[in-house]
């Protein structure tokens, strides 16, 4: 069975109604899925650790590729059988079905209302329909922990901090706008308040996400916006200097993921070599060749990527690379392909993700001529990957022998057996791990959501072994 969300923190009496809540998919449902559940929280549910213990279900779903289709779908049917009231919510929402209808209820009539993602009041609306809400004027409150920032599904110690919803680009091989809309940004006061609420609710790594990163504030052509008396323009820089200084006060982290190379993007890179937010960029380049990366009508086609990332490692050579790319992309010649392999060695990506092209339905790129056959987008996934963990392994490698500051996310026995955390170089999730060994010095003890400083002894497949000291 799907994992299901932990009991929010709200006292039970015996007519207090309870929602199973499964969240799947990416960290920006992720954070729809918090606001869900602060709201539930804050309006008196209860949430149940069964499908079988709840008064009805809600499914938060992923419809980006098909392996997330069928979760999804799986998921539904499960809580359909194990419950019967099921509210489907997310991504997949919001496709359209063979039939041309609405994907969920074509195949699941009997659930009783689907939203598409980003939908928190039309979730509660259903919620409501079906489950009256408790009338206690005492539990009108959003619950404490996190404050303004309300519930979160992550450990305590890190948190995703969503800063937009929506894109403006159209990719070909993604569903994404039609499902999330055009970009459209948070305004920076509030997303300062809720960095500053996490900060003081004990949040030591702050991940910024989105669909666009660097393209924050567009959409308002960077409005000023107010944070603590003062005017600050709602743009990425202006934010990240913010959150830099933010962390810096709380002895935290901040972390940015999705972050297109656009030129604008040269000014973030010198306030990670001053230490303001960590000297890691996730940037889903997707592709190396200019052809291939016009046919996915990728954002910044037109940058000369290699000759940036050099020019960033200048400016801060710690700089750490995660990217995710395609392999065998309608009509990729063996060439382009190489051209993609090339890139990964010279540009040195220190952790890559990479997918074999499948189709998503509704996505343009179906329409383009020279889809490879399966087999094919199989082995140059394989040999992509190849050449991914090699450059990852040597670049690992020179960790060794160095102190790294690593943020603990696992301490049984207050560390005595060890425990594992993470570097700078280290997103929660998807990048590797530090494995820590048991401190040499007795007296010294390892605490989840705390730093330590460690030896990097060795590599051992994706994650560094370190002896915390
Ligand atoms: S930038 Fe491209 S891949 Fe990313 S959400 Fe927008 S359209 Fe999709």
């Amino acid at each position: 069975m799907s994992e299901m969300i932990p009991t929010a923190a709200v006292p039970t009496t015996p007519t207090t109604p309870q929602v199973g809540f499964v969240s799947l998919g990416c960290p920006k449902a992720l954070t729809d899925s918090e606001l869900i559940l602060t709201q539930l929280s804050a309006e008196g549910y209860r949430t149940s650790k069964t499908f079988e213990g709840a008064d009805l279900v809600i499914v938060n779903t992923c419809g980006f590729i098909d392996e997330a289709i069928k979760e999804s779908l799986d998921t539904i049917a499960e809580a359909l059988n194990e419950n019967g009231k099921v509210i489907v919510t997310g991504c997949l929402g919001a496709k359209t079905g063979a039939g041309g209808g609405n994907m969920v209820l074509e195949l699941h009539p009997s659930v009783l209302a689907v939203t598409g993602p980003h939908a928190t009041q039309e979730v509660m609306d259903a919620v409501h329909m079906h489950l009256p809400k408790p009338h206690d004027p005492f539990l009108d409150l959003v619950p404490g922990g996190f404050g303004e920032a309300g519930l979160k599904l992550t450990p305590r110690h890190y948190a995703y901090l969503k800063i937009s919803e929506g894109c403006n680009h159209r990719c070909t091989f993604c569903i994404i706008p039609s499902m999330r809309g055009d970009l459209v940004s948070r305004p920076i006061g509030d997303v300062l308040k809720e960095a500053k609420a996490l900060f003081q609710g004990g949040v030591k790594e702050l991940l910024v996400i989105s669909q666009d990163t660097s393209a924050y504030g567009v959409d308002v052509k960077y409005r000023t916006g107010f944070w603590d008396g003062k005017p600050v323009k709602t743009r990425m820089l202006e934010l990240v200097q913010t959150l830099g200084e933010m962390a810096r006060e709380h002895g935290a982290w901040v972390r940015l993921h999705y972050v297109y190379p656009y030129p604008s993007v040269d000014d973030i890179i010198p306030l990670m070599a001053q230490g303001l937010v960590l000297p890691y960029l996730d940037v889903p380049f997707q592709h190396s060749h200019p052809d291939v990366l016009k046919r996915m009508k990728r954002p910044a086609s037109g940058e000369k990527n290699l000759e940036r990332i050099q020019r960033w490692r200048e400016l801060c050579p710690e700089l750490v690379i995660r990217s995710t790319f395609i392999a065998g992309f309608p009509g990729e010649t063996e060439e382009e392909f190489a051209h993609l392999l090339d890139f990964l060695r010279e540009a040195q990506i220190d952790r890559a993700g990479c997918f074999a092209y499948s189709p998503v339905q509704g996505a343009k790129a179906n329409e383009l001529p020279g889809m490879l056959p399966k087999a094919l987008r199989e082995e140059r996934r394989a040999r992509f990957m190849a050449v991914a963990e090699e450059v990852s392994i040597a670049r690992l490698q020179q960790r060794v022998g160095t102190t790294m500051q690593v943020l603990i996310d696992s301490a049984p026995a207050m560390g005595r057996r060890g425990g594992v955390g993470r570097s700078f170089g280290d997103a929660p999730e998807i990048d590797g791990l530090v494995r820590l060994l048991p401190p040499e010095k007795l007296s010294k003890t390892l605490k989840v959501g705390e730093f330590t400083r460690a030896r990097i002894v060795s590599v051992e497949g994706h994650d560094l072994v370190g002896l915390p000291f």
